[in-house]
């Protein structure tokens, strides 16, 4: 069997399973945010009862992290549901945005849009407060009302972004119907070359294979090139599963994913024992790709699809409007280091933002020296608009005062986030180019897609 069959097996109690098995699967963990979080509630309490109680009230962690940081009282309101029900269930893993037990979220403008504008217990964007925070273990299966859920993948587990419908049925059983994907091999040989990121690993495979060309199957990523790969790295690949169409992605577990997981659940007082899945010799893919990392390029993904696949180089030097740098997938720690490492010395000459996915890694870059300045001053100084409010931000365009939001028609913004259909991040009729923070960072001084190589220190 392969990664996922294994994992699938073990959690609907059977010795064998292939792909097209429909299985009954017990749940470790169901996540939901603000955007999904009221409708998941809904159903749970239309279909299992207005006093029901969820089937496990540690395995249901909720994180608001999307319409956060913004005037909008539709999008206040949603996490003020959030809160009724995490104390109405007393959920120990609610990871509130104001500090208290009551006390809705107001915007505080003498703060503006920068300065820190949340509680003590806020973790940020979800898929990646979930493994900094103790939820995410090998062997597991983790249910999530996200399309990015699959980004946990990296942590040896079956990840999934599910429906409301099926979110509420899990919230109330702990169950849920799934089909057993059929898997594809991609397999990672060689090293990146420096100034080449794994979102170019990834931007790279979906290009081979277009956006829907994993639609509703597994992508397990493996070979000898995993190695070199943090786990930063390999969260940006599995995450982007889904922007082939992929029900997960998976990695395989070793040395650094123990090292990761067991720092983090000692951290939040969260199951620190797990049990992780390892390759049969006979596993059965529906496809083998293999990729040589040594060999791949700074790459962007075109407006309007996540497959529109080109080498910065044969962009052409497109020029652009604005630069951003955040979400879960170009939000973390390595992914502003990198863009620093270009950054440093230099000064962007278009609009640049910057949003890191949770508030530990805003202390991280906070609190990190390079010689004089932290990584933070160091992005600052480049003319970077860091905010220390952690969150989707305008990944997903959000109300119109969301930091960072198109709100111009017609604007080409290179982005560090992982989807770019049509309106994604604001007006309609904006283009957005994903790439990694590396290339971001380079195109953002350039004013035109730039090769970060070109930035980097010898
Ligand atoms: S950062 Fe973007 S992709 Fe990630 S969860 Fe938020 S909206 Fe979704």
């Amino acid at each position: 069997m392969t990664l996922t069959e294994k994992l699938l097996a073990r959690a609907a109690g059977k010795a064998q399973v292939q792909a097209g098995d429909n299985l009954w699967v017990s749940a470790d963990v169901l996540m939901t945010h603000d955007i999904c979080g009221p409708g998941t509630i809904g159903v749970f309490r239309r279909e299992f009862g207005a006093t029901a109680k969820v089937w496990d009230r540690r395995r249901v962690v909720i994180i608001p992290d999307h319409y956060i940081f913004t005037a909008d009282s539709k999008s206040n309101r949603n996490v003020d549901l959030l809160r009724e029900f995490a104390r109405e269930q007393e959920l120990p893993y609610f990871y509130d945005v104001v500090d208290g037990a009551s006390g809705a979220w107001k915007f505080d403008p003498s703060k503006g849009l920068l300065a820190r504008q949340h509680g003590s217990r806020y973790a940020g964007v979800c898929h990646a407060a979930l493994p900094a925070k103790g939820h995410t273990r090998p062997g597991e299966v983790l249910f999530g009302t996200d399309s990015h859920t699959c980004m946990a993948g990296a942590f040896n587990e079956f990840a999934t972004g599910i429906g409301n419908t099926d979110a509420g049925f899990v919230m109330g059983t702990g169950k849920l119907l799934i089909k057993v994907p059929e898997t594809m091999l991609f397999r990672l040989e060689g090293r990146l070359q420096p100034g080449v990121m794994a979102k170019d690993i990834i931007l790279h495979l979906i290009g081979e294979i277009g956006f829907d060309g994993a639609t509703y199957r597994a992508l397990q990523f493996d070979g000898p090139g995993v190695a070199w790969l943090s786990m930063d790295d390999r969260m940006t690949i599995a995450n982007m599963a889904i922007e082939a169409g992929g029900k997960n992605g998976i990695f395989p577990f070793d040395g650094r994913t123990a090292e990761y997981i067991e720092a983090r659940t000692k951290l939040n007082g969260t199951k620190q024992t797990y049990e992780p899945v390892e390759a049969d010799r006979d596993q059965k893919f529906v496809q083998e790709i293999t990729v040589d990392l040594s060999n791949l390029e700074p790459t962007v993904a075109c407006h309007p699809d996540p497959g529109q696949r080109k080498t910065v180089k044969e962009m052409g030097g497109l020029k652009l409007d604005r630069a951003y740098l955040g979400s879960c997938t170009g939000g973390k720690t390595s992914d502003f280091v990198e863009a620093a490492r270009v950054l440093q010395g230099q000064r962007v000459t278009i609009d640049t933002f910057g949003v890191p996915a949770t508030p530990d890694i805003v202390h991280e870059l906070q609190t990190t020296r390079w010689g004089e300045e932290t990584i933070w001053e160091v992005l600052v100084a480049a003319g970077v608009r860091m905010t220390e409010n952690a969150g989707c931000a305008a990944c997903l365009g959000g109300p119109v005062d969301t930091f960072g939001r198109i709100n111009q028609p017609g604007l080409k913004c290179i982005s560090a986030t992982n989807r770019n259909f049509p309106g994604r991040m604001g007006d309609k009729e904006s283009r957005v180019y994903l790439a990694s923070p590396a290339t971001v960072a380079a195109s953002a001084i350039a004013g035109q897609v730039a090769d970060p190589r070109e930035y980097l220190p010898n």
